[in-house]
């Protein structure tokens, strides 16, 4: 694994949805690496200072030209509050790019599975997907403000976008998996590979649905985590039985994640609030 800590530079900073922030850093160290699905790992203490302790861990959003990284990253606490405030010109130190990303198989079409704050990096495996290969998108939200921006990112590429939201303000009414299936028929009897990224609930449902249909999975799961490099093993979550990369049982997710295959994760230790 081969990361970076330096100091980025805060080019763009902005809100574009209810508690959901854009944040553009340049750090062309990380930049040159960075591929869709990785993250990093983002300082918020202020030079010199020891409060807040831990970093905060955000996937790569979108990349950018000049060593631009792009996150998108919802307020939910004290850190992500804290980062809210910060104005471009300032500048935070920041590890990456961690993680192994999605694993893009050329050789199928995409299906690409979104909920809320998880579509972040999937604009990312969006934009880099290969021009050749087919994919279609489903990302859905709780109401129209959670998912309109990321539909925005996506209109832009070669994705066919599918929307789903609960309360039925923008697109189908109702969880991203009522559309998986429709989204099946598309594909007129070709397997694609199911990439997804979202709530735990979301990513149980998707991986039994995904099982259903006989398709290869790949999740992107979160956990809490201090170090992100596999150093306090923080970020253990319950592996399937039998598969090998599961150290005692658990998956460590920043260290043999955060994307991993769905068979390999136990659903039913899973945590899901
Ligand atoms: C690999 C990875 C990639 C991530 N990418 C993104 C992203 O692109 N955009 C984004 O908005 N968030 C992302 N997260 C989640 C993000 O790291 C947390 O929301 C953030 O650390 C919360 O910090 P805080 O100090 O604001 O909240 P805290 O005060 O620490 O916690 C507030 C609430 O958020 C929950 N929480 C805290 N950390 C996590 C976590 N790691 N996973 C799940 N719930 C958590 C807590 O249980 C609590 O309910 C990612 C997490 C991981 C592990």
């Amino acid at each position: 694994m081969k990361y970076l800590d330096v100091r980025g530079l805060v080019v763009a900073h902005g809100q574009v949805g209810p508690g959901t922030h854009i944040l553009g850093i340049r750090a062309p160290e990380i930049r040159k690496g960075a591929k869709p699905g990785q993250f990093c790992m983002i300082d918020l203490k202020p030079p010199g200072a020891i409060d807040p302790l831990l970093r905060r861990p955000l996937s790569i959003h979108r990349v950018g030209p000049k060593g631009l990284l792009i996150f998108m990253y919802k307020v939910v606490g004290r850190g992500t509050a804290l980062l809210s405030q910060l104005s471009p010109g300032g500048s935070l130190r920041i590890l990456g790019p961690l993680g192994n990303g999605f694993r893009i198989d050329q050789s199928r079409p995409g299906l690409l599975i979104g909920g809320g704050i998880g579509t972040a990096p999937l604009v990312f495996l969006s934009e880099a997907w290969p021009k050749d290969v087919e994919q279609v998108a489903i990302i859905g939200g709780r109401t129209r403000a959670d998912i309109e921006y990321a539909a925005r990112c996506l209109e832009d590429t070669p994705s066919r976008v599918h929307l789903a939201t609960d309360d039925g303000s923008l697109g189908h009414k109702g969880p991203v998996t009522d559309l998986m299936s429709r989204a099946m028929e598309m594909f007129e009897g070709r397997s694609p590979v199911v990439y997804s990224c979202g709530p735990g609930p979301m990513l149980k449902a998707v991986a039994r649905m995904a099982a259903d249909f006989n398709l290869e999975c790949q999740v992107s799961l979160e956990a809490r985590m201090a170090c992100g490099m596999g150093l306090c093993l923080g970020c253990a979550v319950p592996g399937s039985r039998g598969d090998d990369s599961a150290d005692s049982g658990y998956l460590h997710v920043c260290r043999e994640g955060p994307v991993f295959r769905a068979d390999q994760v136990s659903w039913e230790d899973y945590p899901c609030p």
